[in-house]
């Protein structure tokens, strides 16, 4: 059952449909991987336009290397209420020149192009939800919009900006995309994205094999013990996903590395499992190999705690009022800002952004007519915040 404000908010959305899909296409169409400063912040300048046409206050957070971070604040005047938090990153995983060769296209219902799930469609769409509350009001506490610009490099700048937001907010939405079955996201793994390098001897392997130390064999060893620990019953899998190493054929390796993936999903396990890969890399089994680890970038996961299973219940009955009948939660192993916000302890719901798949790859695609109905089940929810 809805009431008379949450159909007008409901209303105004699905009028507008198409400027959303306009917004859609000039975003994608915008190269912004996550090291071109200069298209992200082009991609987060359109976002700004898009807050002063609509008479929303904007500011953003510089950064000298990544994209500035662009806030947007929608309140009743007056308002001490803590915020609901929309959030979402524009970068995307695609070099420059990605969108002159596959620009924004639409054919069979579905959207294409680089980062049109992932997720531009979802920040299209909370800026959309946040313009519909300016216009019309409604809100029971101040909604605020996070846009980042580095989540597909584990966040390196957004990281501090996203817990500060995340700590100070009620609840978060964080919108990557709707699965592909049309769920949404209640569990994310953790993961930690590692290097390690492996010192051993130079030597020629012909004439002065024996004074030679193989870091290649070391490294050998090493794969084999990290990639032992993965426990798929608690979720916890190791990858050594690059390595590389050695000089030349008939030289005796003295340098190789490799980097880690570790995925798991009980925060407990974190700690234990990279307690036991730094002693395999401080445990030489080739004698006078030294190796050293390094943690490039992580992810937290995001544990479904009462509190945010609470904002779930919630988000899903709003969604069955906007026409999502079948609305369901489930786990993830891949990684996001949303476990940066719930590991702060704030309840987060992660993939309420309209439907789509196969990101990160030339086929990634989006569902158009889950645009307007995910929007309407976020104005919904918000709509609905219980506040003291
Ligand atoms: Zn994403």
């Amino acid at each position: 059952m809805t009431t008379a404000t949450e159909t007008r908010i409901t209303d105004w959305l699905a009028a507008r449909k198409d400027a959303m899909v306009d917004l859609l296409r000039e975003v994608v169409d915008i190269d912004s991987g996550s090291y071109d400063k200069t298209g992200v912040d082009a991609v987060g300048a359109r976002f700004e336009r898009f807050f002063e046409e609509h008479g929303i206050s904007a500011w953003r957070e510089h950064h000298d290397v990544y994209g500035d971070a662009i806030h947007a604040l929608v309140t009743e005047p007056g308002s001490n209420e803590k915020p609901v938090l929309l959030m979402g990153h524009r970068d995307t995983v695609f070099p420059k020149g990605e969108v002159s060769r596959r620009p924004f296209s639409v054919e069979g219902g579905r959207a294409y192009g680089p980062g049109v799930a992932d997720m531009k469609a979802g920040l299209v769409m909370n800026v959309f939800v946040a313009a519909a509350f300016k216009a019309l009001g409604g809100m029971p506490c101040p909604i605020r919009v996070l846009i980042t610009s580095d989540e597909e490099i584990a966040s390196p700048s957004s990281r501090p900006i996203i817990e500060r937001e995340g700590r100070a907010a009620r609840a978060v939405y964080n919108s990557e995309p709707g699965r592909p079955s049309g769920n949404v996201t209640t569990g994310r793994k953790g993961g930690v994205f590692m290097r390690f390098d492996v010192y051993g001897k130079a030597a020629h392997s012909g004439g002065n094999f024996t004074s030679g130390i193989s870091a290649i064999g070391e490294i050998a060893h090493k794969i084999i013990q990290v990639h032992s620990l993965t426990d798929l019953a608690r979720g916890i899998t190791l990858n050594v996903g690059l390595v590389s190493g050695g000089q030349s054929v008939n030289t005796t390796a003295p340098h190789a590395e490799g980097q880690i993936d570790l995925r798991y999903i009980d925060p407990a396990d974190r700690a234990s499992t990279l307690a036991a890969i730094q002693r395999i890399i401080d445990t030489p089994t080739v004698p006078g190999t030294t190796a050293k680890l390094e943690i490039k970038g992580e992810f937290l996961p995001v544990v479904q705690t009462p509190e945010a299973k609470a904002i779930f219940t919630a988000y899903q009955a709003a969604a069955r009022d906007a026409g999502l009948a079948t609305l369901d939660g489930e786990f993830s192993g891949g990684c996001a800002d949303s476990g940066f916000t719930a590991s702060v302890g704030t309840p987060t719901i992660c993939g309420v952004g309209p439907v789509g798949g196969n990101a990160h790859t030339v086929e990634e695609y989006l569902e158009i007519d889950s645009i307007v109905p995910r929007a309407q089940a976020l104005a919904l929810a918000i709509l609905r915040t219980q506040v003291d």
